[in-house]
């Protein structure tokens, strides 16, 4: 198994992409750490994974110094080490540019990008140490999006907010090199998750995302947990400063594919 005692933190982990990367994390051998603000959904995170291996909830909002403190205790507390981190939790606003208020433009850069920041800063301070001391150097892995390079107008603080990451992966990786710690990204394209979940139920959203993804189908969370295993593990051992895009093919294509009707 690629991650076989490993110590993993899965930042939003309670569901969606980063549940996905917390279970595929926990059947390659890791020990987990599921951080989120939602503790009912988290907990019943861990009752589902914790056959598999060894699994736990803390409760963390990622926008908050002293909560990803106790993060990075609870987790040394509990398991002893930190190999990797996966900055995934994240938020969209949607409002119009004119309307959009102080507030949420706020609000999502502070935990989509903050919040990587203050869990990469933690977490890269006891990694640099162990690597330091003869330990081995650690993987981060922050969760961007095909919206870092593309844009939506109605989503104006997400698309900053994961632009932001894909730089914050390129200077944190610059930083940590020296110690042999890697740090990538992953952007994703449309994911079946609750964030995506109105779009299940509007044949025109799901025509104009489809209309966009040569693939023709939106995207299983664990065809990003794969992409995070394999950054996780020694198979990335000289990948570092990427953001690699598991999006359906929706980058490189310039006008729209025709979307067959469905059954
Ligand atoms: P999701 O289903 O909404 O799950 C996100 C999780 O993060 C939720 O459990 C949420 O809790 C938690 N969370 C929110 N604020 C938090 C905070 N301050 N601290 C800790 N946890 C927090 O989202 P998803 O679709 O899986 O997306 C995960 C990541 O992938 C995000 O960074 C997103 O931008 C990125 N992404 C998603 C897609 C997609 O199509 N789904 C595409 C590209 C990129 P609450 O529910 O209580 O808020």
């Amino acid at each position: 198994m690629s991650l076989e005692n490993k110590v993993a933190i899965v930042t939003g982990a309670a569901r969606g992409i980063g549940y996905a990367v917390a279970k595929r994390f926990v059947m390659d051998g890791a020990k987990v750490v599921i951080a989120d603000v939602d503790d009912e959904a988290g907990q019943s995170a861990v009752e589902d994974l914790s056959g598999f291996g060894d699994v736990i909830y803390l409760h963390c909002n990622v926008a908050e110094r002293l909560d990803v403190r106790n993060l990075v205790a609870e987790t040394l507390n509990a398991f002893g080490d930190i190999d990797v981190l996966v900055n995934n939790a994240g938020i969209v606003v949607g409002s119009d540019f004119l309307d959009l208020e102080e507030d949420d433009f706020d609000r999502v850069l502070s935990i989509n990008l903050k919040g990587a920041f203050l869990c990469s800063q933690a977490v890269a301070r006891h990694m640099v140490e162990k690597v330091q001391s003869g330990g081995a150097p650690g993987a981060i892995i922050n969760m961007s999006s095909i919206n870092s390079v593309v844009a939506i107008p109605n989503q104006i603080p997400y698309c900053v907010s994961k632009g932001g990451i894909n730089q914050l992966t390129k200077a944190t990786s610059l930083a940590l090199a020296p110690h042999g710690i890697r740090v990538n990204a992953i952007g994703p394209g449309s994911i079946m998750t609750d964030m995506l979940a109105s779009v299940n139920d509007d044949p025109a959203a799901r025509n104009r995302i489809l209309s966009r993804t040569p693939m023709l189908r939106i995207g299983d969370p664990s065809e990003i947990a794969s992409v995070a295993a394999f950054l996780a593990s020694s198979d990335a051992s000289y990948v570092t400063g990427q953001t690699i895009y598991a999006d359906g093919g929706r980058l490189p294509l310039n006008y729209t594919v025709a979307v067959p009707d469905e059954d």
